[in-house]
């Protein structure tokens, strides 16, 4: 297959990859122009952040968080890295991970932030899951991760967090959402959520790109990802929608897109006039981080985990 645009301009380049859903073929070359023009135009699109304001991107090892770090960087953005280490030692998770952070942040000459969850809590994440008499680690790991990364945000005067939320995950979340009915968390499903006291803006540039895309210009690009996913990844049930959505867009080219945009376009805006409640955020008691409530999740949980130390 030869890339469409080399075709015509008159010249005869092997395609590297082809995009389905836009039938679309591309060389190396026009493929990795695509692909940073596509990200451009979301952040542009949804008003993410600008040039001369300050990005922390959250990067866990994986290849959509280091492909976005390394694609910011070199459109001219000013990014900084931000790692949490959960402290994962199967498979020895956290050290390679954190390992694979560090060596993108030389590459690009970034700094890399990292919050080791053992050194500042004395608990890797398995422990306070287990600790906490929690079986859903996934959701406490979110909730702790949230907290972080609001917590470096605030320290660190960025404007914005990016992660690297791809079309895959977020189709995968919104039919999730969609099977339940859950009107609070479709009301909030968004590329951008927008920052309140305490709480940092955090966006998702990779939003409209999907995996495929993603691993396509980690590889083109050179940049040393976990192939592995979190080997507590298993206990989570967005692989169950993400292959629902895999067979759709086999026989659909284009589904996930039109789900995800439609989505965006038509019903988010009637969700949201239904979600609209604002709470009253203090302090919490314990760390000073806004929440709802006297004290904060993640200090109740570590408070109940003192307890169960002593
Ligand atoms: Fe955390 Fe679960 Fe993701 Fe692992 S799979 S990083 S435990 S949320
Ligand atoms: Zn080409
Ligand atoms: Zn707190």
């Amino acid at each position: 297959m030869l890339c469409k645009i080399c075709k015509a301009k008159g010249k005869r380049e092997k395609a590297v990859i082809f995009i389905r859903h836009h039938r679309l073929a591309l060389c190396k070359k026009h493929f990795l122009e695509w692909f940073q023009k596509q990200t451009l135009k979301t952040i542009k699109h949804f008003s993410m952040f600008k040039k001369n304001e300050k990005i922390g991107v959250a990067v866990s090892g994986g290849k959509d968080s280091l492909s976005l770090w390394q694609l910011l960087t070199e459109a001219g953005f000013e990014t900084v890295g931000i790692h949490i280490s959960l402290g994962i030692d199967t498979e020895d998770y956290s050290k390679k991970s954190l390992n694979l952070c560090q060596k993108l942040a030389e590459k690009i000459n970034k700094p890399l932030i990292v919050f080791d969850l053992k050194k500042e809590f004395e608990h890797t994440i398995e422990e306070i899951a287990k600790l906490s008499g929690r079986k859903d680690i996934c959701s406490i790991c979110g909730t702790f991760k949230r907290y972080i990364m609001n917590k470096v945000a605030l320290k660190e005067n960025l404007y914005a967090i990016a992660t690297g939320h791809n079309l895959d995950d977020e189709s995968a979340v919104l039919l999730s959402n969609t099977i339940r009915w859950e009107i609070g968390y479709l009301g909030r499903q968004y590329p951008v959520l927008h920052e309140r006291e305490g709480f940092a803006r955090k966006v998702k540039p990779f939003c409209f790109l999907t995996e495929k895309e993603i691993v396509s210009y980690a590889i083109l690009k050179g940049i040393d990802f976990m192939e592995t996913g979190c080997p507590n990844a298993k206990m989570a049930t967005s692989p169950a929608y993400k292959q629902a959505l895999a067979y759709l867009e086999h026989k659909m080219p284009g589904t996930k897109l039109r789900f995800y945009k439609e989505f965006l376009k038509k019903a988010k805006p009637i969700f949201e006039k239904e979600t609209k409640e604002e709470y009253d955020l203090t302090p919490c008691k314990i760390c000073g981080m806004p929440t709802t409530a006297d004290i904060c999740s993640v200090c109740r949980i570590l408070e109940k985990i003192r307890g169960v130390d002593a």
